[in-house]
C-alpha cells in the first residue's frame, strides 16, 4: 500500500494557492445559488474569513493549506446532501473551535444560537477516534444524542468523514486502517440509516481499497475488462423497453448502472462464488418524470411493460412504493429474465423518489411539506432517545447492540389492534414483546403470530401480527439474551439477570460468612478477596452466587493457613500448559519469529491469531493484546474491522520480514471432479513437486464430485499463490480456496 512515492508532490506558491482557494470557494458559492437569499452572501463570505484566518498556518498531511479541507466538507453538503446555507456556514467552521483559537463565543457571536450549537456537536464529536473502547461508546452516544437534536450535525460529519476518506492517501498505513475500519464500521452504516446510498456505497468502496487493496484492485480491473461486453449487453436489454416506453408516452430515462466493487465482493462473499458467477454485476434503472399524484400508477405500468417483455422472477418483486423503507427509500425492484437467459435487476423510479435515494434525508425534508407520510425519521430518533436516555452504556457491547438496533434494515410487526412496530431485522417474538413494554418482555412466556403459537425465539417477518402471551409466574433466564437483537430487550434482560442473581448471591454470602467464621478469621474484605480470586472468579457477587448454586463447596478451605483474623489461599500448583493440538509443528521459536514493525526493525514476539491465521506476504496488523503481546491479523479477517474501530490506539502497523526458514499452517479448500487419481495428482503436487509440508488431508467424494480439505505448511503467500494457480491447472479441479477461519 505505498501509494505516498505515487502522488503528485504538492507545490504551489502563495499566488496560486490563494487562486486555488478562490476557485473551490466560488464553485462553493455556484452551487448555492438557487438557496442564497439577501444577506446570505455575507454571512458565508464571514464565515469563510473567519475560517481562513483562524486555520492560515495549518496544512493538510498532503501540504495542501487546511482551508480547503472545510470548502470541500461544504460543497459535499450542497452538492451531494443537498444542504443549504446554515449547513455551509457550520461546515466551513466545522474544525474552528476544535483546531483553532476561536471560541464557541465567537461563533454564537458573529452566527447566532443555531449555528453556534451545530458546531458545538461537530467539535463534541470529533474526537470519537484515539480513545480507549467504553470512551469511544460514550463518545458515541454523545453522537447520537446531537444526532437527536439536529440531524445536520451528523450529515455535515458524514460530509466529513468522506473528504478523509477521498484525501486518506495521504495518511499514514496504520491510520488508513484504522480510518477505514470505523468508516465500514460505524459511518457506512449511519449513512446508509439517513438514506444516503451514494455516500455509503462510496465510503465503503473506499474503505475496502485500503483495508483489502489486492481483492479491490481484482474486481476494478475485471471490471474494466468486461466493460465493453456488459455495456452492448445492457443495449441489447434497454432496447426493446424504450420503444414500448416511448409508445406509452412516458417520460423516462434508463440506464445501466454498474454495482460498487465492494457490494460485488460482498456478493462473492456471502455466496462463495467467483466475479465470473456474480450475475449482477449491474443494475437498470428507470428514472420517470411523473406528476405526484400519477407516481405509483406510473412506476406499475413500467413494470407491466418490463414483464410484458422479460419473464419476471416473482419472489424478486420489492414494492417499497406501498410501504417504503424507514430511511425513507421509495421503489419499485424486480428481477427479469433477460436475453441469453441472464438475470437483470431492474429499478423503477420517479424523480423524486431518485433525489430522496441519492440525498436521503435532505431531500425527504424538502418533500415533506404537504406530504402526509409519518416522519419515520422521528420516530426512529424518538427511540434512539428512550434507550440511550434508559441505559447503562458502560460497555463496547453497546457499539454492536446499537448497531443491529438502528442501523440495521426493518421490518414492520402489528399488535393485535393493528398498530405498527418498527424492528431490526432478525428481531424475535420476544424483542416485539419487550419493545411493547419491559414489564410486558419480563413475563412473556409465548407468542402468536398470525394466530399460530410460537416460541419466544421465532424470528419475525415483515406483515405479521403478533400477540404476546404472559404470565406472573415467568422469570428471565440467561439464554433470552442469545435470541434478542433490540438494546432494548437486552438492557432490560441483563438488569432483570443481574438483580435475580443478587437475590440468590445473598444465601451464598451468609454460607461463606459462617465458614470463615467458623475457620476462627473474621469475614472480612481481605478474606473475601482472597477466596474469590483463589477460584478465580470477578468479584465477591460471583464468589456468593456460585456457592449459593452450589457449584463451589468451599471444601479447598481446608487447604488455607489462618493468621489471626486473616486466611491465606495455598500457592497453587503449577499446571504445565502445553497445547498439543495435531497439527501443531512445533516451530523454532524466538529468532525464527522475525518481522518488521513500523520503520524500525524491532523484532517483537508475537502471535498469530487464530481467527485468520495469516501467512508471510498477506496484508496484516498487528493488533496488542493485554498480557500476550502482539496478534497477527490478516486485515481482512472477519474480526478485523471490529477491533479496529473499537481500539483503534492498539493497533500497530505490521510488515512481514522475508524469512524462508519458518512455515504457517493455512488451509485449502479443493473442489473437483472426482476423477481416477486426483488425490494423487494433488498429493504429488504439493509434497513433491513443490514440496511443501502437508500437515492433514480430508478427501470426500459423492456423485462423482470430490471435496478436499487440506493443511499445510507454507512460507508465505507467495507460495501459496503459486501453489493455488498449480492447483488450478490440474485437470479436473474446479475451485480452490483458501481457508479465513479457524482452522
Ligand atoms: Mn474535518
Amino acid at each position: 500500500m505505498d501509494t505516498l512515492a505515487q502522488l503528485p508532490k504538492y507545490n504551489l506558491n502563495e499566488e496560486q494557492e490563494k487562486k486555488l482557494i478562490l476557485r473551490e470557494y466560488r464553485a462553493l458559492l455556484r452551487a448555492l445559488k438557487t438557496k442564497l437569499k439577501p444577506g446570505d452572501k455575507r454571512l458565508i463570505r464571514l464565515a469563510f474569513e473567519m475560517a481562513v484566518e483562524a486555520h492560515k498556518t495549518m496544512r493538510r498531511k498532503s501540504g495542501e493549506p487546511y482551508i480547503l479541507h472545510p470548502i470541500a466538507v461544504a460543497r459535499i453538503c450542497v452538492e451531494e446532501i443537498g444542504l443549504g446555507v446554515r449547513s455551509t456556514i457550520c461546515s466551513l467552521l466545522h474544525d474552528t473551535v476544535e483546531d483553532t483559537d476561536i471560541s464557541l463565543e465567537d461563533v454564537e457571536r458573529e452566527f447566532g444560537n443555531e449555528i453556534a450549537r451545530i458546531v458545538d456537536g461537530l467539535t463534541k464529536i470529533s474526537n470519537v477516534i484515539d480513545v480507549n473502547a467504553s470512551q469511544q461508546a460514550e463518545n458515541f452516544k454523545k453522537i447520537l444524542l446531537t444526532l437527536t437534536d439536529d440531524p445536520r450535525v451528523i450529515l455535515i460529519k458524514l460530509a466529513d468523514r468522506l473528504h478523509n476518506m477521498r484525501t486518506l492517501d495521504h495518511m499514514k498505513v496504520d491510520k488508513q486502517l484504522k480510518i477505514s475500519s470505523e468508516t465500514v464500521y460505524v459511518y457506512a452504516p449511519l449513512a446508509h440509516r439517513m438514506g444516503l446510498y451514494n455516500i455509503k456505497t462510496e465510503m465503503e468502496d473506499l474503505a475496502m481499497k485500503y483495508l483489502e487493496p489486492e481483492i479491490y484492485k481484482e474486481i476494478a480491473r475485471k471490471l474494466a475488462e468486461t466493460k465493453k461486453e456488459r455495456s452492448r449487453y445492457i443495449n441489447e436489454f434497454i432496447k426493446p423497453l424504450k420503444d414500448k416506453l416511448e409508445k406509452a408516452e412516458l417520460k423516462f430515462e434508463i440506464y445501466g448502472r454498474p454495482k460498487h466493487i465492494h457490494s460485488i465482493q460482498n456478493k462473492m462473499k456471502k455466496k462463495g462464488v467467483s466475479f465470473e458467477e456474480v450475475y449482477d454485476l449491474f443494475a437498470i434503472r428507470i428514472i420517470l418524470d411523473s406528476t405526484a399524484d400519477k407516481e405509483k400508477e406510473d412506476c406499475w405500468k413500467v413494470y407491466s411493460i418490463i414483464t410484458d417483455e422479460y419473464t419476471p422472477a416473482p419472489e424478486r418483486l420489492r414494492d417499497w412504493l406501498s410501504n417504503p423503507k424507514s430511511n425513507g427509500y421509495e421503489a419499485l425492484h424486480t428481477t427479469v429474465m433477460g436475453p441469453q437467459g441472464k438475470w437483470v435487476e431492474v429499478q423503477i423510479r420517479t424523480k423524486r423518489m431518485n433525489e430522496i435515494a441519492e440525498k436521503g434525508l435532505a431531500a425527504h425534508w424538502k418533500y415533506k411539506e404537504g406530504s402526509s407520510d409519518e416522519n419515520r425519521f422521528d420516530k426512529w430518533f424518538q427511540q434512539i432517545r428512550e434507550v440511550i436516555g434508559n441505559q447503562d452504556t458502560d460497555s463496547v457491547d453497546f457499539l454492536q447492540d446499537f448497531k443491529t438496533s438502528f442501523l440495521a434494515e426493518e421490518i414492520y410487526v402489528y399488535t393485535p389492534k393493528g398498530d405498527v412496530k418498527m424492528l431490526p431485522v432478525g428481531s424475535t417474538a420476544l424483542d416485539f414483546a419487550f419493545s411493547i413494554h419491559s414489564a410486558i418482555g419480563v413475563k412473556t412466556i409465548g407468542a402468536k403470530v398470525n394466530h399460530k403459537l410460537v416460541p419466544l425465539s421465532h424470528k419475525l417477518r415483515s406483515g405479521d401480527q403478533v400477540e404476546i402471551i404472559t404470565s406472573n409466574k415467568q422469570k428471565p433466564s440467561e439464554d433470552w439474551l442469545n435470541f434478542v437483537v433490540t438494546s432494548k430487550a437486552k438492557g432490560r434482560i441483563r438488569d432483570a439477570l443481574k438483580e435475580e442473581k443478587r437475590k440468590i448471591a445473598d444465601e451464598g454470602k451468609y454460607t461463606v460468612q459462617r465458614k470463615i467464621e467458623g475457620m476462627g478469621a473474621a469475614f472480612n474484605q481481605h478474606n473475601i478477596d482472597e477466596l474469590w480470586s483463589y477460584y478465580k472468579l470477578n468479584s465477591p457477587l460471583d464468589l456468593f452466587y456460585q456457592v449459593a448454586i452450589k457449584n463451589i463447596d468451599l471444601k479447598e478451605l481446608k487447604e488455607f493457613k489462618v493468621f489471626g483474623d486473616k486466611i491465606e489461599a495455598p500457592r497453587p500448583v503449577k499446571i504445565q500448559e502445553i497445547k498439543v493440538d495435531g497439527f501443531h509443528q512445533p516451530l523454532a521459536k524466538k529468532d525464527a519469529e522475525l518481522i518488521i514493525f513500523g520503520e524500525s526493525s524491532d523484532k517483537i514476539v508475537y502471535n498469530l491469531a487464530n481467527c485468520c491465521k495469516p501467512i508471510p506476504g498477506d496484508d496484516v496488523f498487528g493488533f496488542v493484546t493485554t498480557g500476550k503481546g502482539l496478534t497477527i491479523h490478516r486485515t481482512n479477517c472477519p474480526n478485523a474491522a471490529k477491533l479496529m474501530a473499537n481500539f483503534g490506539h492498539r493497533i500497530v502497523k505490521t510488515k512481514w520480514a522475508k524469512n524462508k526458514e519458518i512455515s504457517f499452517l493455512t488451509g485449502l479448500k479443493i473442489v473437483g471432479l472426482d476423477d481416477v487419481g486426483v488425490v494423487n495428482k494433488i498429493t504429488n503436487l504439493i509434497s513433491g513437486e513443490l514440496r511443501i509440508n502437508i500437515a492433514a488431508m480430508t478427501i470426500e467424494a459423492k456423485e462423482g464430485v470430490f471435496e478436499g480439505n487440506i493443511k499445510l505448511y507454507v512460507h508465505d503467500k507467495e507460495e501459496l499463490d503459486e501453489l493455488v494457480s498449480r492447483l488450478l491447472a490440474l485437470r479436473g479441479i474446479e475451485k480452490v480456496d483458501r481457508y479465513d477461519t479457524e482452522l
